[in-house]
């Protein structure tokens, strides 16, 4: 089995694209905080009511309620692909606890290499399902019909964190606090490696695959 993958980037740079792509070709389990947050917020949680100022600034959720919504979601069958977590070493240092402490292998992690500046026009362009998670882009991944999702035919939303002021901060976060996973994944048993983030979705596809050596598993 191939074994847990964390997918670390800045907002933008395509892991929510590729988390989908992974699990439709290889079966992985995604486990999006980023998507678990947003159900919390509409089901109107005690979580989702705690999150809420946070992502409305684009700030980060504190660790401790990221860490115990993370928990929930470990057991069960297949490998995971985390996507938008760890985001601070606190939290990468508490999966690697809960991992080992279910028996299971230190995850890798993928870092997504992107400049800044290609950043904001993914953001500013994106739409997304919000019932799936699904993303478009409405230049570079365009739905067939403006709007819809090709798949279950209902309506995509923009985010609203995906505004300009709000992504600068965001971008600004990333850089501050999550940055320093880099060298805690190359630190901590080498467990790091990198993709060229700035191709087409189907190249970064291709350079995942290779990354992670599931090439070979089916
Ligand atoms: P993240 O999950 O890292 O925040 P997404 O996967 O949501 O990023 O992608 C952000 C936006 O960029 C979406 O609109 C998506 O369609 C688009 N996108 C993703 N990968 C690429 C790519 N390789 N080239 C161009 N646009 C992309
Ligand atoms: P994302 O969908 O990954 O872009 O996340 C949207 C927002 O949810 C972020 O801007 C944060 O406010 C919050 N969030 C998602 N994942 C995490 C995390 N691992 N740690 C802290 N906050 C998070």
């Amino acid at each position: 089995m191939p074994g847990d993958i964390v997918l670390l980037g800045a907002p933008g740079a395509g892991k929510g694209t590729q988390a989908q792509i992974l699990r439709q070709r290889f079966g992985y389990r995604q486990v999006s905080t980023g998507d678990l947050l947003r159900e919390h917020r509409a089901k109107g949680t005690e979580l989702g009511k705690a999150a809420e100022s946070f992502m409305e600034r684009g700030d980060l959720v504190p660790d401790s309620l990221i860490i115990k919504m993370v928990e929930g979601e470990l057991e069960g069958p297949g490998a995971v692909l985390f996507d938008g977590f760890p985001r601070t070493v606190p939290q990468a240092k508490a999966l690697d606890v809960l991992l080992a402490d279910r028996g299971r292998g230190l995850p890798r992690a993928v870092y997504f290499a992107i400049e800044r500046a290609a950043l904001e026009a993914r953001l500013l362009g994106r739409w997304t399902n919000p019932r799936t998670g699904r993303v478009y882009h409405e230049t570079f991944n365009p739905p067939r019909v403006a709007g819809i999702d090709d798949e279950d035919g209902g309506p995509l939303v923009q985010r609203e964190d995906d505004k300009p002021e709000t992504i600068a901060n965001r971008l600004d976060v990333f850089e501050a606090q999550t940055m320093p996973l880099v060298a805690y994944y190359e630190e901590h048993g080498g467990r790091l490696v990198s993709v060229d983030a700035t191709g087409s979705v189907e190249d970064v596809a291709h350079q995942l695959v290779h990354a992670i050596g599931v090439e070979h598993a089916h």
